[in-house]
């Protein structure tokens, strides 16, 4: 039944239907960089989501439509990927339990230097990241477990260590990365080198289509400069390796 909170019907259809009349052409000149750099580039632009199968249960939240089908049944977690994931959530909890002082964490505003290198050491910050790469290649349902566990101990501890490997570089090269990519910068961060997102810019938050920094490519192509500002990036002070959200020419 439609709710009195539901956007108009033209406006749900104007916003989940319209189908590009050709795919938009990569806007971006790739002919002078390596065929990593491309290869990424390519891969990211095929990824974008097309409007007309546009649909999680939160994007549509923001149209004022809710679709329970997507969500129920809630999926159960399998005994036999469980059982994948319990000796790590053993671990964790034994390590936080004893090595993590979580009032001390808030009293001094720093997680310890040795916290980093102990949950770096039972995998902690490559959770999901395939073990070819160096990670404990759980799945999604583990490490969510892994962050319930880790946010009812520590929120400064769980921020760390869900930012790293959610919105920080290895979500993303799950998702998006090519080969070359995944095999230069997974290890690294499933390693305990730390990584972090920037996207938010003073005049960009909610909507990044009003951010500012740009990635410019120099003369032969090998590397962007990077213009501009970017603020609250969590992990920002502590990461080797970011992903940084930029305009290209
Ligand atoms: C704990 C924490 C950690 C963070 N970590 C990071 C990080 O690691 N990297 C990073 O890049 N950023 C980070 N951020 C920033 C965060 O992503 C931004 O705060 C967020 O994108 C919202 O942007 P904004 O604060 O500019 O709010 P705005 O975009 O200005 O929004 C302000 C309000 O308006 C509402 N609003 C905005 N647009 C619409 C619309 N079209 N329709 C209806 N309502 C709307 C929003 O819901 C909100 O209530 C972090 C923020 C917090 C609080």
């Amino acid at each position: 039944m439609k709710s009195p909170l539901e956007a108009p019907e033209k406006q749900i259809a104007e916003e989940t239907s319209v189908k590009p009349e050709k795919p938009a052409a990569s806007v971006i000149d790739t002919s002078r960089m390596s065929k990593g750099q491309r290869e990424a580039l390519d891969l990211a632009e095929a990824s974008r989501d097309p409007l007309d199968d546009r649909g999680s249960f939160a994007s549509n939240l923001f149209i004022g439509r809710y679709d329970f089908g997507r969500i129920y049944p809630f999926p159960e977690q399998s005994a036999e990927e469980r059982a994948a994931g319990d000796p790590f959530l053993q671990k964790l909890e034994t390590y936080l339990r004893e090595h993590v002082d979580p009032d001390e964490i808030d009293r001094t505003g720093e997680i310890p230097p040795e916290n980093f290198a102990g949950l770096a050491e039972i995998g902690a910050f490559g959770i999901k990241v395939p073990q070819q790469y160096g990670g404990l290649g759980l799945s999604q349902f583990n490490y969510g477990r892994a962050a319930v566990l880790l946010g009812s101990w520590d929120g400064n501890v769980a921020a760390l260590v869900s930012a790293h490997q959610s919105i920080g570089v290895a979500q993303p090269l799950l998702l998006f990365g090519t080969e070359e990519q995944k095999r230069k910068y997974l290890p690294r961060v499933a390693g305990g080198e730390i990584s972090a997102f920037a996207l938010t810019e003073t005049h960009a938050g909610s909507d990044p289509a009003t951010m500012s920094l740009r990635a410019e490519p120099i003369p032969d192509g090998s590397e962007f400069i990077l213009n501009g500002e970017k603020l609250w990036c969590t992990n920002g002070v502590k990461a080797g390796v970011l992903v940084v959200m930029a305009r290209t020419p």
